[in-house]
Parts: C-alpha cells; structure tokens; sequence
C-alpha cells in the first residue's frame, strides 16, 4: 500500500509540476513490477494537442519503451479519473489496475466538465450533439471483409 501512495503522490507531483510548465493540472505514472516505467501529463494547449492527455500520453510512452501495444502487467496511477476517452484508452492498453486521486466530480468543480460525453454516449448516433451520419456503408465494408480474410494478422 505503501508503495501505492508513493506512485499516487509521483502523479500528484507531476501534476502540480505540469501546471508550472504550462499545462492542465493532471498527470499520469504507469508501474509495472514495482518500477514507474513511463509518465505523461495533459499537454493540450502547450501541444495544441486535444488528445494529449496525461494517461494517453503515458500509455504511448509506456507501449513504445515496452515495444508493445499489450500492457497487461502495467498499473496506472493518474491524478485524476479519467475521461472518456482516457477510459477508453486505459481499457485498450489492457492496464491491470487504475489508482485515481481525484474525482470527476472534481475536476468538474475547476472548469473540467467531461459529463456530458458519457451523456452522448448513452445517446444513439442521430440524437448526438456531434451531427453523425453514415455513408457508404457497402463501400467502407470492404475492409472489414478483407481484414476477415488476412491470415497473417496481429489480433489486439
Ligand atoms: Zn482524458
């Protein structure tokens, strides 16, 4: 547990660090077997970035040092509970474990409000605020059809 509250306290530093440097007040440590293997921090506006945030920053550096898309074996420890995407990105680099500080709640509380995606998520495509229309379907199919039909794949 001890070493838990170290690498919280590791992300907690990074993100008051990043604020100095010019970025939002999160960051991220990812541990595997005990040892910090990459950190990231929300570098959005220094990055003009959107997607840079703290976890999928570490997560792109965890997978690259490891040279694997597969972090099984790897906990994250992130300053604060991840948005959707983030989420998503957590769930996709397979991560045994999360540790968050704070809340969404929060984050909410300081202008940070990603509530209102889990709502649009709920929703389905045609009643989202992002204006979402299917196209060309029998065409875009294709390359589900080849991907069914390559033997050589990596499956992930
Ligand atoms: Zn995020």
């Amino acid at each position: 547990m001890d070493s838990n509250k170290k690498f919280m306290r590791k992300a907690i530093a990074l993100s008051l660090k990043n604020i100095e440097n010019g970025g939002g007040p999160f960051a991220a440590v990812i541990v595997k077997e005990g040892k910090i293997i990459a950190t990231g921090a929300n570098r959005v506006t220094a990055n003009t970035d959107p997607t840079a945030h703290a976890e999928v920053n570490a997560i792109r550096k965890a997978a690259k040092k490891l040279g694997t898309f597969d972090l099984s074996g790897c906990e994250i420890y992130t300053s604060c509970e991840p948005c959707p995407m983030c989420l998503g990105a957590v769930y996709w680099a397979h991560l045994d474990k999360m540790y968050y500080g704070n809340t969404k709640a929060d984050a909410k509380n300081i202008g940070f409000d990603d509530s209102f995606i889990y709502d649009e998520i709920e929703l389905k495509p045609e009643n989202r605020r992002l204006q979402s229309v299917q196209l060309l379907p029998d065409e875009a199919i294709k390359a589900f059809e080849s991907w069914v039909n390559t033997t050589d794949k990596i499956d992930y």
